[in-house]
Parts: structure tokens; C-alpha cells; sequence
């Protein structure tokens, strides 16, 4: 089978960073964005090229248009093609809406809202070219039913379910397949703010009484992949918490 050309956004940690060891693990070429974390990005390229894997680390800040279009131009000229683009790159701060500045506010829709939509918008002229591919973007169990302290957070992610579902109708017709993954509550360095009792509480509130991990996550994405008929969906991940 051919192998697939894969940019993940946000690969040097958490969820991103196992979603790219487990696709890499299937045999694709990986393309794992990184920001800030250079060395945890150099760190997960070693160990995978250690087992013959391929993947290769671009430093690029999504939340700038120029820095999008050079890790999709740098990947088409060397591949040739983008089969999956992940927009997995997030960031979130809790504070009350009265603390909330418009640089707080620039900064998170930039990088989780806007890095999705300048990444889609790039990958995208590739895909309709080659009438093939995917787009799975990260949102979050907070853009579907809001969170507290987190309203910036859960504007970007439910503009991210806003992109997903416009996206599917208007790239539908070439072959292109885009969805959204909303998570509940992932262990990541995203919630080292929540104290063990904060935590216990969150527990008791999901139905299945446990936090998720990265790796359901990733099982996820590698079924979306596979698949052929799943379009501008919102795939919950959250043990149940969501249900009303
Ligand atoms: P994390 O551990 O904090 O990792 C965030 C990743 O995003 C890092 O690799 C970081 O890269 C990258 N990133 C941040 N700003 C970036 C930028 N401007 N350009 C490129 N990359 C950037 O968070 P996580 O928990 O894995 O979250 C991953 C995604 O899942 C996010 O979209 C998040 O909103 C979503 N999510 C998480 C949870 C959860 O409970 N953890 C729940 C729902 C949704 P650098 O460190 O290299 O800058």
C-alpha cells in the first residue's frame, strides 16, 4: 500500500505527539509541526527513526498565514502531496470573561481557530488537485457544550465545528473528507492547572468514571483515516461526559 503523507500540527507533545507515533508506527511519512518544544520534538523523531519509522519535525507557529504556507509548500515539493492534514495545534488559558484581554483573546482563536482554517485553506489546494484527501481537526467537548472560565477556549473550538461541517459540504465533491475529533478530559501538560482534587471531582462527573488518553484519541484518527463515507461529523471522546 502507498504510503501516506501526513502533517500533524501541535506533534511535539500530548495528544499530537501520539497521534504521530502511532500513524508512523503504520508505516506513513509523518510531518510533525512543532513551535516551542524543539527538543521533546527532536526527542520523538529520534526514537522513531531508531525503529525505521519516517518522520520528519517543521518548526512553524499556525497561528501566522506565512508559516503555514511553508510547512505545506516545503511538504507538496518533497512529497508531492498532503493524503491527511491533523489540526491538533492548541492552546487554552482558564480565567474569568472580565480578565480576558484582546491579547488573550488573539492569541488563543489565532492558534486554535485561525492556525485550522490557514492550514485547511493551504492543504486544501493540494487535495482538490489530486481529488483526495482528509482534514481531522482537534476541537473539543467545551466548543459543543461551553466551559466556564474557558470562553475564549470554547469560542475557537466551536468555530472549529463551524469550519469542519462548512468545510465537508464545500470539499465533498473532491473526494475530500473533513471532520472533527472533540475530546473530553485528556491527561496532557494542557491540564497540569487542575489540582488531584479538581481532578477526582471531574472523575466522578463522567459516566465512565475515568480521564481519557492521548491514545483514544489517536485510535480514532486511525479509523477516520480508513474510513470513506464519514464526513463533517463531531466524534465525542469524553467517557460520556457530554450526555444530556
Ligand atoms: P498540549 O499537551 O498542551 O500540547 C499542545 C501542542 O500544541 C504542543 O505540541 C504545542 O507545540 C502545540 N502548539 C501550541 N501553539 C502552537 C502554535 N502556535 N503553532 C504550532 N503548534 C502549537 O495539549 P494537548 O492536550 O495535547 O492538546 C492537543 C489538542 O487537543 C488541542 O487542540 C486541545 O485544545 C485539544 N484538546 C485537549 C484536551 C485535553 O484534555 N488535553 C481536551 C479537548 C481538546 P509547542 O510546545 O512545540 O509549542
Amino acid at each position: 500500500m502507498e504510503k501516506k503523507v501526513i502533517i500533524i500540527t501541535g506533534a511535539s507533545r500530548g495528544i499530537g505527539k501520539e497521534i504521530a507515533k502511532q500513524l508512523a508506527e503504520e508505516g506513513n511519512i509523518i510531518i510533525a509541526n512543532y513551535n516551542k518544544s524543539e527538543e521533546q520534538a527532536k526527542q520523538l523523531k529520534k526514537e522513531l527513526e531508531e525503529k525505521g519509522k519516517e518522520i520528519e519535525i517543521y518548526k512553524a507557529d499556525v497561528s501566522k498565514e506565512e508559516e503555514c504556507k511553508k510547512i505545506v509548500e516545503y511538504t507538496i515539493k518533497k512529497y508531492k502531496k498532503i493524503d491527511v492534514l491533523i489540526n491538533n495545534a492548541g492552546i487554552d488559558k482558564l480565567q474569568l470573561i472580565i480578565d480576558v484581554t484582546k491579547k488573550d483573546w488573539d492569541n488563543i482563536i489565532n492558534t486554535n481557530l485561525y492556525g485550522a482554517f490557514c492550514m485547511s485553506q493551504q492543504a486544501a489546494k493540494n487535495m482538490i488537485q489530486n481529488k483526495n484527501g482528509k482534514i481531522i481537526n482537534i476541537s473539543s467537548i467545551w466548543g459543543q457544550i461551553g466551559a466556564s472560565m474557558e470562553v475564549v477556549y470554547s469560542i475557537s473550538k466551536a468555530g472549529i465545528d463551524g469550519l469542519t461541517k462548512a468545510l465537508a459540504k464545500e470539499l465533498g465533491p473532491s473526494g475530500i473528507q473533513v471532520n472533527s475529533i472533540a475530546p473530553g478530559f485528556i491527561q496532557t501538560e494542557m491540564n497540569t492547572d487542575f489540582s488531584k482534587e479538581e481532578i477526582d471531582n471531574i472523575k466522578e462527573e463522567i459516566p465512565l468514571q475515568k480521564l481519557g488518553e492521548s491514545a483514544d484519541i489517536a485510535k480514532c484518527i486511525k479509523w477516520l483515516i480508513d474510513d470513506s463515507y464519514v464526513t463533517g461529523q463531531v466524534i465525542s471522546i469524553n467517557g460520556g461526559w457530554s450526555i444530556t
